[in-house]
């Protein structure tokens, strides 16, 4: 950690400022240039953070050397981790391709969209059991009925599910039917959600919050971690932008950015990062380019009749469409796309 002392720091305030930092059991060097004078810390910066230097008289700044998460930097961790979900390895050159529904609608709904992707090569099912929805009148999801069908459909068709838990009473409930847990972008800074996920042996999908920062993401990452559970892939789903053009901000940099940060598997979400089928391809594409670890698509088979999400579903033949340029993508950036395991029903 680097203390700034403001110009007009007279000594006797220099003096304090190292007395403090020794007393709190911390080295303290200081450094005179013509114009600034600083202090360096050298100890565990971890214990330093909650102290309120920046108030001690004479302080213009005190900047942190290290970053604020530990457990999830790739300093810590230089190499890239690899998630295993249910089967299908995530990250270090694994690519996860995350298809299905918004929400769970009904078996015959989830069948015949959980055929369509498989087919197309998506190796991990979604659908929303739990809907978080901003009007308390839309469609909240299927609940428990939910859960049961697309664990149902994901064992026919070989595919781990995932599916957004939204309440810490919840978490017990999904882990008994899901692979992979889903925290949504409204739930992000749920510390209390993050905690309880964090005591579960299970893979988790950490969306970005709708307005938070690269570093605000991977705190919430290190929350879940602190409990126990390292088996986390962030995903961008875009934040809140200033145009209508799309339904968020798309920050495919924030991707290529949190990689260099962190050593989890990062994916992109352009369903929900752009909301309009027509761009969902291309900004897959681009996702996969900047280095993402795989893509995150909403597909429905009838999204005119879909009960969340219709308008920016993509068919499961755009969906194969769009794979098929993935793979090849895939194919120049050396990555592989895991196959699913054999289904039951084939
Ligand atoms: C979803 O995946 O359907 C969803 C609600 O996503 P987000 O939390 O990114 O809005
Ligand atoms: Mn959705």
């Amino acid at each position: 950690m680097i203390i700034v002392l403001r110009q007009d720091a007279t000594d006797e305030q220099i003096r304090h400022v190292i007395e403090r930092i020794e007393e709190l059991g911390f080295q303290a060097h200081l450094s005179r240039g013509t114009y600034r004078t600083i202090v360096g810390v050298i100890g565990d910066e971890e214990q330093l953070r909650a102290e309120p230097l920046s108030a001690i008289p004479g302080v213009a700044s005190v900047i942190p050397v290290m970053p604020p998460f530990k457990l999830v930097s790739r300093e810590a961790h230089p190499q890239e981790t690899i998630v295993d979900v249910a089967g299908v390895p995530v990250g270090g050159g694994f690519l996860a391709m995350i298809a299905g529904p918004c929400a769970v609608e009904s078996l015959e709904q989830m069948r015949r969209i959980a055929a369509g992707v498989r087919e197309a090569g998506a190796n991990i099912l979604r659908g929303g059991a739990y809907k978080p929805r901003t009007s308390p009148y839309s469609f909240q999801g299927l609940g428990l009925e939910g859960l049961k069908i697309l664990r149902e459909v994901g064992d026919e068709f070989g595919l781990p599910v995932v599916t957004e838990v939204t309440d810490p009473r919840l978490v017990e409930e999904v882990d008994r039917y899901a692979d992979m847990f889903q925290i949504g972008a409204r739930n992000m800074q749920n510390f209390v959600l993050l905690s309880e996920v964090g005591r579960v042996d299970k893979p988790v999908l950490l969306k970005r919050g709708m307005s938070a920062t690269v570093n605000d993401w991977l705190m919430s990452a290190e929350y879940i971690a602190a409990k126990g559970n390292s088996r986390i892939v962030l995903c961008e789903r875009g934040v809140k932008g200033f145009d209508p053009a799309t339904r968020n901000l798309y920050d495919v940099a924030a991707v290529a950015a949190a990689k260099r940060l962190t050593h989890l598997p990062v994916i992109v979400d352009p369903s929900h990062a752009t909301g309009r089928p027509d761009l969902i391809p291309p900004c897959a594409l681009a996702g996969l380019a900047v280095g993402a670890d795989g893509v995150h698509v909403e597909v429905h088979d009838q999204p005119e009749l879909a009960k969340s999400d219709g308008a920016q579903a993509l068919r499961p033949h755009e969906y194969r469409e769009l794979m098929e340029q993935m793979e090849a993508l895939a194919t120049l950036f050396h990555k592989q796309i895991p196959r699913a395991r054999d289904a039951s029903a084939s």
